[in-house]
This record gives C-alpha cells, sequence and structure tokens, in this order.
C-alpha cells in the first residue's frame, strides 16, 4: 500500500483525506490546531465545489443546512447598483459546519497527528501534500516561495439574528466594501475590506464604524450590533503564481496552490475541487502518473481563479469614478 503524508486539515486537507480510497492508500493528517477555532462566519459554495462535496458523500448534508442564493447585487455606497447577479446557484454555509461535516467524513483508518510540521523534508511517504493554508511550510521548502501581504485586511463576522437582505448585498463606497448575506435561517453573516491595520476584533469594529459611516442603514445596523467575539480579522495573503503544483513527491493542494483574494468568494471552492480532483486521479493510478494527472487538470483552473480574484480586487479598489464606469458598462 502506497503512503500519503498530509499537511494541513482545513478545508483542503480534510477533503482529501476523506476522498482517498483506503484500500489503496496508507494516509496520515497531520494537523497543528487541536482543536478547529471560528467564528461561525458563512462560506459562499459555487456549482463546481457543490459537486465536489456530492462526490464526498456530502451533497444531501450540504441541502439541509445550506441557505440558497440565486440572486445578488453589487451597489454603490449610494445604492446605485454597479453588477446584478440573477440566477446563480450559491450555497452559503457555516464555515465550521462544514469543516465538522468533512472531518466526519474522513475514515477511522486515517491517523490523525496534531503537531505544526517544521520542515517537510523530514516527512516520509510516497506523496507528501502541502494543504497547510495560504503561509504554507511545505510550499517555502520546497518551492522556495509564499503568499505576500497586500495592503488590504478582510474583517468578518455574524449576527444572531436574520438577514435583513434574502440575497446578497455587496456596497463599494471609496476603496472599500461592505458585504451582507444571511449564514442561516436565523443569523446575518457580514464581511467588510479595510485598507490599514485594524488591529484586534474590537478595534477593527471601531475602525469600520468610521470608514463606513456613510454607507447605507443596513451597513451601519450591522456594525452597531457587532461584537468582538463574533468576528474576525485576516490580512489578505495573495500567492505568487506558480507553473507547477508537483514536484518530486510533493504536491499543492488549496490555499498551499493558490491562496486568493477573497473577492470572488472562491478559495475554499478552488480547495475543495483540488481535493477532490487530486484524490481522483491517486486512486485510480500509480502516484507519479496520478501527480502529473492532477496537475494537468488543476493548475491553470486554479491560477486563473487566483488572478481574477486579485483583478475584482483591483476594480473593487479602484475607486467611485471605475464603479461608474463598470456600473455603465452593467
Ligand atoms: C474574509 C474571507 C472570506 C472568504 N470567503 C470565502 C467564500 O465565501 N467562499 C470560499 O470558497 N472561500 C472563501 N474564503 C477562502 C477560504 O477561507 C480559503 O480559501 C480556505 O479556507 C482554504 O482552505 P485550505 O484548507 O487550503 O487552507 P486553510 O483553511 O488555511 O487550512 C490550512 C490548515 O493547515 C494547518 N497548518 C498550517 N500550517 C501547518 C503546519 N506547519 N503544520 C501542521 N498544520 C498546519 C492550519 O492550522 C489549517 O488548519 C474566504 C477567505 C477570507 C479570508
Amino acid at each position: 500500500m502506497n503512503t500519503i503524508i498530509i499537511v494541513g486539515g482545513g478545508v483542503a486537507g480534510l477533503a482529501l483525506a476523506a476522498a482517498l480510497d483506503p484500500q489503496r492508500w496508507r494516509v496520515t493528517l497531520i494537523e497543528q490546531r487541536p482543536v478547529p477555532t471560528d467564528v461561525g462566519t458563512a462560506f459562499g459554495i459555487w456549482p463546481v465545489a457543490q459537486r465536489a462535496l456530492a462526490f464526498l458523500g456530502l451533497g444531501d448534508w450540504l441541502t439541509a443546512e445550506c441557505v440558497r442564493v440565486t440572486d445578488g447585487a453589487i451597489r454603490q455606497a449610494d445604492n446605485k447598483p454597479i453588477v446584478q447577479m440573477r440566477g446563480v446557484d450559491m450555497a452559503l454555509v457555516s464555515r465550521p459546519e462544514l469543516l465538522r461535516a468533512l472531518d466526519a467524513a474522513v475514515p477511522a483508518s486515517v491517523e490523525r497527528v496534531k503537531r505544526r510540521v517544521e520542515d517537510p523534508r523530514d516527512l516520509s511517504g510516497d506523496v507528501v501534500v502541502a494543504a497547510d493554508g495560504a503561509r504554507s511550510r511545505v510550499r517555502a521548502a520546497i518551492w522556495g516561495d509564499t503568499a505576500t501581504p497586500v495592503g488590504t485586511w478582510a474583517v468578518r463576522g455574524v449576527l444572531p439574528r436574520p438577514a435583513e437582505v434574502i440575497d446578497m448585498a455587496e456596497y463599494w463606497g471609496g476603496r472599500v466594501l461592505f458585504g451582507i448575506s444571511p449564514a442561516s435561517a436565523h443569523m446575518t453573516n457580514w464581511y467588510a475590506t479595510i485598507r490599514h491595520d485594524p488591529g484586534p476584533p474590537e478595534a477593527a469594529l471601531d475602525a469600520l464604524r468610521q470608514t463606513h459611516r456613510d454607507f447605507p442603514a443596513p451597513v451601519r445596523r450591522v456594525l452597531a450590533e457587532a461584537e468582538a467575539g463574533r468576528t474576525l480579522v485576516n490580512r489578505i495573503l495573495i500567492s505568487p503564481l506558480t507553473r507547477r503544483l508537483v514536484r518530486g513527491r510533493h504536491v499543492l493542494i488549496g490555499d498551499a496552490a493558490h491562496a486568493m483574494s477573497p473577492s470572488l468568494g472562491r478559495g475554499a471552492c478552488e480547495a475543495l475541487v483540488d481535493a477532490v480532483a487530486l484524490a481522483h486521479e491517486l486512486n485510480r493510478r500509480d502516484p507519479e502518473t496520478g501527480l502529473r494527472a492532477y496537475q494537468r487538470q488543476r493548475l491553470i483552473p486554479g491560477q486563473a481563479v487566483r488572478t481574477a480574484a486579485s483583478v475584482a480586487l483591483r476594480l473593487q479598489e479602484a475607486g467611485p469614478r471605475v464603479h461608474r464606469l463598470l456600473a455603465t458598462l452593467g
């Protein structure tokens, strides 16, 4: 039997561990966090990733847990529309719930190790998978590069009350944004950007109340109610483009392969698709051929989405003149 070591038990690592055939692979999953810690913010799951979840046997779970969104709009801060979205099929699902469902789908045969990998060159295994996120140690050690921060921070959170919007509402004003959507029937999900280090959640909320004070009333209401304990702050990190997802027995999946701006809500979706594609190839081929097949399938799509998300971030931060131009283009 071949051996595979997965570094990182986030969306990508758990999905891969769940999808590998235990008859063919002896799987070790190494995760540094003793328990998953997360505020229950929502992930937007696009159809391509809904199919990946169905492959993992989680299609019915998703249908039961998610809030479906079909329409949405990006508006200027004065409420004039920039882009209208109609007939999309996005499933909003709680991030901790998704992690729990993926975790439960991992077979008992997978060996779980709780530790931080410092030097991935010490790891044995026919295949070593970098599923260790944007600041991947495996990528740094084997590829020699790492994601770099841009000058934007993402702040997001949830409120324990139904959302005032039934779809997705995103407002662009100045060079920052604010988004509101349902997180479930009883919860509101919100996210914002800010262009200086806002500090810890409490300070970040104070900063947002200033930077977004001219945004529409629903935004101001969300910010007035938001609490530090239900708020997360992340600096946006973007991976360098890569031409190779595979180096010898090492392979990149998820944010380790393509950390991207959250502007399109696609990072976790791409992580799921990577994991399922890699497992599908490794379950039916020898390791070397399987890794090559995975790279052929996933290199261009993953790098393209990462680049498109950077373009979306630039457009959003280009300011009101560009937003007005986009609005005229429809
Ligand atoms: C504000 C914001 C909003 C977002 N919204 C969406 C959305 O709506 N839809 C969407 O699809 N995506 C979204 N994303 C992106 C999504 O969060 C990521 O793309 C996704 O979590 C990547 O999963 P991953 O498993 O590759 O990495 P991670 O989730 O970062 O998981 C990596 C895991 O590896 C572990 N690890 C790291 N280093 C080591 C080590 N050395 N040793 C052992 N373990 C290690 C970590 O503890 C972690 O558990 C959003 C991101 C942000 C910041």
